[in-house]
C-alpha cells in the first residue's frame, strides 16, 4: 500500500480522507442501528476509491461485512487477510465454484445450473456452500422469479451443506426518480416472497435489499443487513435521493456525507503561448491573449474523460484553471494565466476540494451527461490511492 510520505515522488495520486470516510460510516451506523448488518460494497475497487484502502478502513470503522462483483475481488480481499463475509453478487463461472466454497464466501444464486454444479461439489466437502438467493421483483435483470421460489427452496431442503443464508432483491428505480411507488411495490413482493421462505420453515435467512438510496430514504428496507456502497464514499446517488431525503428531513443545505476521494497530480510543465495560437491535438483551442499554460500528467487512459476536453477545469492555487485543448491520452493542458506565480510540480486537483474550491464528481458528470459512480469507478486503479487523516 502507497505511504503518505511518498506523494513528493508521485505525479498523480488519489487521496482517501480517514476522518471524512469515518464520518460516512458513523452517520450509516446510526441509520441503521447495530442489529443490522452493514455491508460496504467495494466493487469497482471501491468505487474507484481502491479497495484495498477502503477495505482496511471500512474494517476500522465497525463495517460489518464487505460486498464484491467478482469471484476475483473477493479472492483478492482473502488473500489481503480480510476475513469478513464477502458476497460475491456477480456470476461465478461453474468450474469457479470449488474454489468459491472453499474460500468460504457468500455466493449469489439465481440459476439452475449453479445449484447443480455446487451439488456435486458439496457431496466431497466439509465446506457448506453459503448462498444468497437473489429475487427479481421487477427490475429484470439478474434473480430469479417469484414462481421459482419452491424449486430451489426445496432443492435447499434435500441437499446438506447446501446454505440458504440470504434473501435479497434490488431496486430497479430508488435513484432516479423521487416518486417511489414502484420500490414500494417491489418491497412488496419481496415481502410475499419472504413470508412464503418463513412459511417453509427455513431457518432465518439474511435478508436484505437496501443500497445507498434506499438506506438514506426508507428505514422499512433495512431487514437484517443493508448494501451500502456509493453513500460510504460521501457521495449522493443522485440529486433525486439528495431532494427526497432533504424534503423528509427538513435539513436543506446541511452537508450530510462528506467526499472522500480526492485526485490529486502535479504540474509537469509550464509554458507561455502567445495570442492566437492553438493548444492541443486537432487545434481545437486558440488562445486569445498570451497566455500561461499549464501541463498535467493524466489523460484519458487515467480515467479523466475525453469529453471533458475544453469543457472542465481543475483547482491550482484554490482557483479555477480551465481545461484547453483535447484531453490526450496521458497529458491535459490547463490555463493559468490568471493564477500568479504557478511552479513546476505544483499540485494541482483533479478532482474535490482545494482552498474554497471544489470541483465535485457531480459537476464532472454533467459536464458530459453521466452520473456521479461513473466518474470515480473510472480512475485507473494503477494510480495510488493514499489514505490521509
Ligand atoms: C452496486 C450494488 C449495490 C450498491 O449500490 P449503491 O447505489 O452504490 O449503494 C447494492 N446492491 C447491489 C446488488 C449492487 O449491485
Amino acid at each position: 500500500m502507497p505511504k503518505r510520505e511518498n506523494i513528493s515522488q508521485l505525479n498523480s495520486w488519489v487521496e482517501i480522507s480517514e476522518s471524512n470516510y469515518a464520518h460516512n460510516i458513523n452517520f450509516f451506523r446510526k441509520l441503521v442501528g447495530t442489529k443490522v448488518e452493514l455491508a460496504a460494497v467495494v466493487k469497482a475497487n471501491a468505487y474507484g476509491h481502491g479497495w484495498r484502502e477502503i477495505a482496511k478502513l471500512a474494517a476500522r470503522h465497525g463495517v460489518d461485512s464487505f460486498c464484491v462483483h467478482s469471484l476475483e475481488e473477493a479472492l483478492r480481499l482473502r488473500e489481503q487477510g480480510f476475513t469478513q463475509d464477502i458476497l460475491v453478487m456477480g456470476h461465478v463461472p461453474l468450474n469457479r465454484l470449488k474454489i468459491a466454497i472453499a474460500n468460504r464466501l457468500r455466493l449469489v444464486l439465481y440459476n439452475r445450473e449453479t445449484l447443480a454444479e455446487v451439488e456435486n461439489i458439496v457431496k466431497e466437502s466439509e465446506i457448506p456452500a453459503l448462498f444468497h438467493l437473489k429475487i427479481d421483483t421487477g427490475t429484470n435483470r439478474q434473480g430469479i422469479d417469484a414462481g421459482d421460489l419452491y424449486y430451489f427452496l426445496e432443492r435447499f431442503r434435500q441437499t446438506t451443506g447446501l446454505v440458504l443464508d440470504g434473501i435479497y432483491t434490488h431496486f430497479a428505480n430508488i435513484e432516479d426518480t423521487t416518486n417511489h411507488d414502484f420500490a414500494r411495490q417491489q418491497i412488496q413482493k419481496f415481502k410475499e416472497v419472504i413470508a412464503q421462505v418463513n412459511a417453509a420453515g427455513f431457518p432465518a435467512p439474511k435478508i436484505h435489499t437496501a443500497c445507498s438510496a434506499a438506506i438514506l430514504l426508507f428505514p422499512e428496507t433495512y431487514f437484517d443487513m443493508v448494501r451500502l456502497g456509493i453513500s460510504q464514499y460521501g457521495l449522493w446517488p443522485s440529486r433525486e435521493t439528495l431532494v427526497s431525503y432533504q424534503a423528509r428531513h427538513s435539513v436543506a443545505g446541511k452537508a450530510i456525507l462528506r467526499p472522500t476521494l480526492t485526485w490529486k497530480c502535479r504540474i509537469s510543465q509550464l509554458r507561455t503561448v502567445p495570442a492566437h495560437q492553438t493548444v492541443g491535438y486537432g487545434r481545437t483551442y486558440q488562445t486569445t491573449r498570451e497566455s500561461r499554460i499549464a501541463i498535467l500528467p493524466v489523460g484519458y487512459s487515467d480515467g479523466y474523460d475525453r469529453r471533458l476536453s475544453n469543457q472542465s477545469y481543475v483547482l491550482v492555487r484554490g482557483r479555477r484553471a480551465p481545461v484547453r485543448g483535447r484531453i490526450c491520452m496521458n497529458l491535459m493542458m490547463v490555463d493559468v494565466t490568471d493564477i500568479p506565480d504557478v511552479r513546476l510540480e505544483e499540485e494541482a486537483v483533479l478532482l474535490g476540494k482545494q482552498g474554497a474550491e471544489e470541483i465535485s464528481a457531480e459537476q464532472l458528470a454533467a459536464m458530459i451527461g453521466t452520473i456521479n459512480y461513473e466518474i470515480v469507478t473510472r480512475i485507473n486503479p494503477e494510480i495510488p490511492r493514499i489514505i490521509v487523516p
